[in-house]
C-alpha cells in the first residue's frame, strides 16, 4: 500500500514523544494543510501527506499511541492497526473527514487515498487487534502455565445489545443515505465535476439511525471494560514470541466479530539459571578439594536437583554438558541441554584446622614449584 512503517512518526509530526493529544493534533492540521495533494506544489508533497496522515492516525489515537511508544511500529502488525490489514482505517476516518471539513476541503479528500481510506466501503467493521504484554516467570515459561490477565477493552454493550438504540425504540433507516452506506457528493473543480462515493458518515456505513440513543453506550453500541482473561501458555516460550488469541481483542461493529489479542511474552530471569533458546546455563562454585580430588556433586535442573559426576583433576571455567535437561522446544517434542560452568573457589576466611591442612598441602603442593621452575628459566630477562 505504500505507506512508509519505518519512519519514527513523532518526527514525522515534529513533535516531542510527550506531546498532548492537542499539540498532535495541532501539528497534524499544520502538515496536512501545507502537503495537502490539491494544495501544494512541492514534489513528493503527496508521499508526504501520506506519511503525515499515517503518523497521525497512530499517534492521534490514545490506545495505538501507547502501543506504538512500548512497541514501536511493530505493534502495527498486530496491534489496533487492523485497518491497514483489513483494507481500511478504522475508526479514525470520521477524525479526518472532521478535520478536512473544517479547512474546507470537504468530503472529496477521502478519495485521494481510495482503498487506504476504506472509501467506498461499507458495513460494520471487525473489532480491532490489541497487543498486550505478557510478563512470565522463567517457570511459567519453561513448563507452561495457564495466566490470568487484566485488559481493558471494547465489549459490546449489554444494555442495548450493540444496536446503540434505547431498549424499546427502533432503529430507522439512515436519512443521508437511503440504508445504502454509501453516500455521495459533488464537487467542482478545475478538472471539472467530481463525485465521490465514501462511506455514509452518519450512519458509518451501516444504513441504519437510532432516533432514541441508548443512554449506557450514548448509542455507540459498546463500552470499554475491564476484563479477565485467561491464556494458556505452552511449554518452551521464550522472550519475544507472540501468542494470538483469536477473537479475543475489541469488540466490533454489530455482526462483524471480534478483534484478536495478542500476547507478547517477557520472561523474567532467574537467580540460577539463564537461557538461550531451550538451553540453559548455570554456574556451580566446587572446593579447591573437590576440584582437585574428583566428586559427585547436586546440581539443580529444572525437574529437581541431579548428580553431577566431577573427574579429579578439574579445572574451574569447565563447563559440564547435561543432554536433555533444558527446556522444551516450543514447537516441537524435543529438548535442550543444560551446561554447569563450575567455579573453584578457595576458602576466604579458612578455620584453624582448614589452615593448618593448606599448610600442610602448601609444603607438598606440584603447581607451585612446577610455576617456579618455569619462571626460574626466565631469570636472565629481568636482570
Ligand atoms: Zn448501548
Ligand atoms: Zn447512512
Amino acid at each position: 500500500m505504500g505507506v512508509c512503517m519505518a519512519k519514527d512518526y513523532y518526527e514525522t509530526l515534529g513533535i516531542q514523544r510527550n506531546a498532548s493529544q492537542e499539540e498532535i493534533t495541532r501539528a497534524y492540521k499544520e502538515l496536512a494543510k501545507k502537503y495537502h495533494p490539491d494544495i501544494s506544489k512541492e514534489r513528493g508533497a503527496e508521499e508526504k501527506f501520506k506519511e503525515v496522515q499515517h503518523a497521525y492516525s497512530v499517534l492521534g489515537d490514545g490506545q495505538k499511541r501507547r502501543n506504538y511508544d512500548q512497541f514501536g511500529s511493530e505493534a502495527e502488525r498486530f496491534s489496533g492497526f487492523s485497518g491497514f490489514n483489513a483494507g481500511g482505517f478504522s475508526n479514525t476516518e470520521a477524525d479526518f473527514s472532521d478535520i478536512f471539513e473544517s479547512f474546507g476541503f470537504g468530503r472529496g479528500f477521502s478519495d485521494i487515498f481510495g482503498a487506504e481510506f476504506g472509501g467506498g466501503r461499507a458495513g460494520p467493521r471487525r473489532g480491532e487487534n490489541m497487543a498486550v504484554r505478557l510478563n512470565l516467570t522463567f517457570e511459567e515459561a519453561a513448563f507452561g502455565t495457564k495466566k490470568e490477565i487484566e485488559l481493558e477493552r471494547i465489549e459490546e454493550c449489554g444494555n442495548c445489545h450493540g444496536s446503540g438504540a434505547r431498549p424499546g425504540t427502533s432503529i430507522e433507516t439512515c436519512r443521508v443515505c437511503g440504508g445504502s452506506g454509501m453516500e455521495r457528493s459533488t464537487r467542482r473543480t478545475f478538472l471539472g465535476v467530481i463525485q465521490t462515493q465514501s462511506t455514509c458518515r452518519k450512519c458509518r456505513g451501516s444504513g441504519e439511525t437510532v432516533s432514541d440513543p441508548c443512554p449506557e453506550c450514548s448509542g455507540k453500541g459498546n463500552v470499554h471494560r475491564r476484563k479477565k482473561i485467561t491464556i494458556s501458555v505452552p511449554e518452551g516460550i521464550d522472550t519475544g514470541q507472540q501468542l494470538r488469541l483469536k477473537g479475543q481483542g475489541n469488540y466490533g461493529e454489530k455482526g462483524a466479530g471480534r478483534g484478536d489479542l495478542i500476547a507478547i511474552v517477557y520472561v523474567e530471569p532467574h537467580e540460577i539459571f539463564r537461557r538461550d533458546g531451550t538451553d540453559i546455563f548455570m554456574e556451580a562454585p566446587l572446593s579447591f578439594s573437590e576440584a582437585a580430588l574428583g566428586a559427585a556433586i547436586e546440581v539443580p535442573t529444572l525437574k529437581g536437583k541431579a548428580k553431577l559426576r566431577i573427574p579429579a583433576g578439574t579445572q574451574g571455567g569447565t563447563i559440564f554438558k547435561m543432554t536433555g535437561k533444558g527446556v522444551k522446544a516450543v514447537d516441537r517434542n524435543a529438548y535442550g541441554d543444560e551446561y554447569v560452568k563450575v567455579l573453584v573457589r578457595t576458602p576466604e576466611k579458612p578455620s584453624k584446622r582448614e589452615r593448618e591442612l593448606l599448610e600442610k598441602l602448601a609444603e607438598e603442593e606440584e603447581v607451585s614449584r612446577k610455576r617456579n621452575s618455569f619462571f626460574d628459566r626466565f631469570k636472565g630477562m629481568f636482570g
